[in-house]
């Protein structure tokens, strides 16, 4: 059994998706930056698309991401064509001999758009960026509302990913959060896709949820792992309610707790093993021949905001309301009010609300970070090409591990930094050692378990 601690598993820690994390990103920074950091992409590089779809059809009580429910089709069209005037400016400052090697499409719901809707955005991003027959084309789907139609035009452009909420099986559970979705629907959804050539198939599950038990998780990765997905992602629902004001309707004494809640991830995870999938990092699963597992078992497993990924592209290149961009010199986000992004871009400009640089320094942190997220380990030495002992940081960073080393969370053996079988639920915690400027902006993390 995996030990629940408090001091650990309560503690508000970034999920460490970027580097620095998104709280730390500030209106000094800009369209005029992100302008010039368009324009240092080059010929050798490769590029990662992010398209931002803001819009359901219902509201999943413990949804953390940036959406809405749009009281009229109009106003999902009139946002996809701030949304292409938005692809075609930015398409102007990058060079064309950049590849793309990936398009995601998240939200929000990107199915919400009517299917004619999507491959308007994808010709779109045709137009102004070189796509090839390798590039990958990922999407968030909700099954409720997927079509054949819709797997029929994703497939037109090229290899397809998808990625389809499941969370909880069972009715009762799903009454609580408001996500009613059969089991029947699910596989017929995965069925169809599997018609259509769809390369692969991801589905998230998640824990910690009002009214459910142990018995709920177990079930649902069972029910899940009988479909044989490619891969999963399993969640623990952060409750952040002064934040996330839809979650206000989950009763808050049906939320499981402490020990129960790391009972919860461990039946997730120990069900999905027995179902022949490989752990990987602190949330996802995959087959053992899926390029995931083995780009982790490799070490050459990356971190961005998707989650882990295999992507190697040098930039990621946001689009839509909310959106987040990352480039060697730093991170972009664009506006998240969808009235306000729609009106910078009808002022003709780049629709940004703030972003960060990344230092040297932070680049050194940015890649110890990255390697402990996914491989529970790093050697210092490599990753900040000869660290000195003696430096500041280095007796800081030092320090602020002492007490997990004591906690047997840790082991430290000359320079390599490792998580122990008993840390590594909490490597957040291990990592935010590292992160000099925790505590600096303001603090919206989930907390680690
Ligand atoms: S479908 Fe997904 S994005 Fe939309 S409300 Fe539910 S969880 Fe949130």
């Amino acid at each position: 059994m995996t030990t629940y601690l408090p001091k650990y598993a309560q503690a508000a820690v970034p999920r460490y998706t970027s580097y620095p994390p998104a709280t730390q990103f500030h209106e000094g920074v800009g369209g005029r930056e992100y302008q010039s950091w368009l324009g240092e992409i080059d010929a050798g590089d490769t590029l990662s698309l992010y398209v931002h779809i803001p819009f359901c059809q219902t509201l999943c009580w413990y949804c953390g991401c940036h959406t809405t429910v749009p009281n009229s089709s109009e106003r999902a069209l009139d946002y996809v064509e701030a949304l292409k005037t938005e692809i075609m400016r930015v398409g102007k400052h990058v060079s064309r001999s950049a590849k793309v090697v990936h398009l995601h499409f998240g939200g929000g719901t990107p199915n919400y758009l009517p299917p004619e809707t999507l491959a308007e955005i994808i010709e779109g991003l045709m137009e102004q960026f070189s796509f090839s027959a390798e590039t990958e084309i990922s999407i968030e789907v909700d099954p409720r509302s997927l079509s054949r139609e819709h797997i029929k035009t994703l497939t037109r452009y090229g290899k397809v990913r998808v990625s389809m909420g499941v969370q909880d099986v069972s009715s009762d559970v799903q009454q609580l959060i408001n996500r009613i979705q059969s089991f029947d629907l699910v596989r017929v959804v995965v069925d169809q896709l599997r018609e259509a050539g769809v390369d692969s198939i991801n589905m998230d599950l998640m824990y910690g949820l009002p009214g459910q038990s142990v018995d709920h998780v177990r079930k649902s990765a069972s029910m899940a792992a009988s479909l044989e997905p490619d891969r999963f992602a399993v969640f623990g629902y952060a409750h952040v309610p002064w934040f996330k004001k839809h979650q206000r309707a989950i009763d808050e004494a049906l939320l499981p707790e402490g020990q129960e809640r790391m009972d919860q991830a461990e039946a997730a995870r120990g069900t999905l093993i027995e179902h022949g999938y490989e752990p990987i990092g602190i949330d996802h699963f995959a087959k053992p021949d899926d390029p995931l597992f083995k780009a982790y078992r490799d070490g050459h497993l990356r971190r961005n905001f998707q989650g882990y990924t295999v992507d190697p592209a040098s930039a990621l290149i946001g689009f839509g309301a909310s959106s987040i961009g990352s480039f060697e010199e730093g991170y972009i986000q664009n506006e998240p009010h969808i009235g306000k992004y729609k009106e910078a871009l009808g002022r003709g400009e780049l629709p940004v609300a703030r972003g960060v640089m990344v230092s040297e320094a932070d680049r050194r942190t940015r890649a110890v970070i990255e390697r402990l997220m996914c491989d529970f380990e790093v050697d210092l030495q490599e990753m900040t090409d000869g660290v000195r002992c003696g430096t500041s940081t280095y007796l800081l960073v030092m320090s602020a591990l002492e007490p997990l080393r004591k906690d047997g969370l840790v082991d430290i053996d000359q320079l390599v930094v490792r998580a122990t079988q008993k840390g590594r639920p909490y490597i957040r915690n291990i990592a935010a050692c590292f992160d000099m400027g925790l505590g600096q902006g303001e603090q919206r993390f989930s907390r680690v378990v």
